[in-house]
């Protein structure tokens, strides 16, 4: 059986579909905590609060999709948790389930476009009495953003030294800020491309690209509906 990890990664997403961009960063992200063991846990929302998910590929087949990208990748694992509830996939109730079931310091790691929203999230401000959180570089917002952010949520937030950024908050848990690189792929980027039928070699891995294909007619048509609803012309 395999140890158990000091640290268990958290990283949750629509992931229609996963691609490097996000395998890349959950590769990272386990580096930068060498030399202690740590796991990357890659968790699809199944009924997202903030996104319209019309355009979603089925719960199942999203799994299926990051199942087959991580199989040859052993500290990178799927959760299927937010499929087994009825509710809405609230970042808090995953966090909760997650600290019951691991022993492993729990961060959540996320790019600094989300993270400058968290207080529009349920319970966002108090989600690092949960789990710390790992903050990446995504679009135009740098680290002074994400530094004003983080004074303007938790005003008495302390600044740490350490290899990276990192603060703690009076209230419990730390944020950090991880300068990773950022690849430019999206999964918005991959439908749009798989609609217009030209190749996604090298944004996805071969196992992703052979299912999508294989489930060619669902795919088009769930991810047709996107382009349908941007199609439409308002007055
Ligand atoms: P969409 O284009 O549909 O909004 P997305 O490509 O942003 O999707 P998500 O599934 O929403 O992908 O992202 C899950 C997590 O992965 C988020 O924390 C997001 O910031 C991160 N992520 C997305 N794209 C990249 C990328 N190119 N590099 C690193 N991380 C990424």
């Amino acid at each position: 059986m395999a140890a158990r990890p000091e640290v268990l990664i958290v990283l949750g997403g629509s992931f229609n579909p996963p691609h490097i961009g996000h395998l890349r960063l959950a590769i990272e992200a386990r580096e930068s905590f060498a030399p202690k063991s740590a796991k990357v846990l890659l968790v699809p929302c199944a009924r997202p609060p903030h996104k319209a998910s019309e355009s979603f590929l089925p719960f199942a087949l999203r799994c299926r999709l990051l199942e087959a990208c991580t199989a040859n990748l052993p500290d990178l694992s799927v959760s299927r948790l937010e499929g087994e509830r009825t509710a809405l996939s609230y970042t808090w109730d995953t966090l909760v389930a997650l600290k019951q079931q691991s022993q492993a310091e729990l961060f959540f790691l996320l790019g600094s476009d989300d993270f400058l929203a968290l207080s529009t999230w349920f319970k966002g401000l108090a989600l690092p009495t949960l789990a710390h959180f790992l903050v990446v570089p995504r679009g135009p917002f740098s680290e002074e953003d994400c530094l004003r952010a983080i004074f303007a949520f938790w005003p008495k937030a302390q600044s740490l030294p350490g290899r990276a950024p990192h603060w703690l908050l009076p209230e419990g848990g730390k944020i950090s800020y991880l300068p990773l690189p950022w690849l430019e792929v999206s999964a918005t980027d991959i439908r749009r491309r798989f609609l217009e039928q030209k190749a996604l070699d090298y944004l996805v891995p071969d196992s992703v690209l052979e299912i999508l294909q294989e489930q060619a007619e669902q795919v088009r048509t769930i991810w047709g509906r996107e382009r349908s609803q941007s199609e439409i012309v308002r007055p």
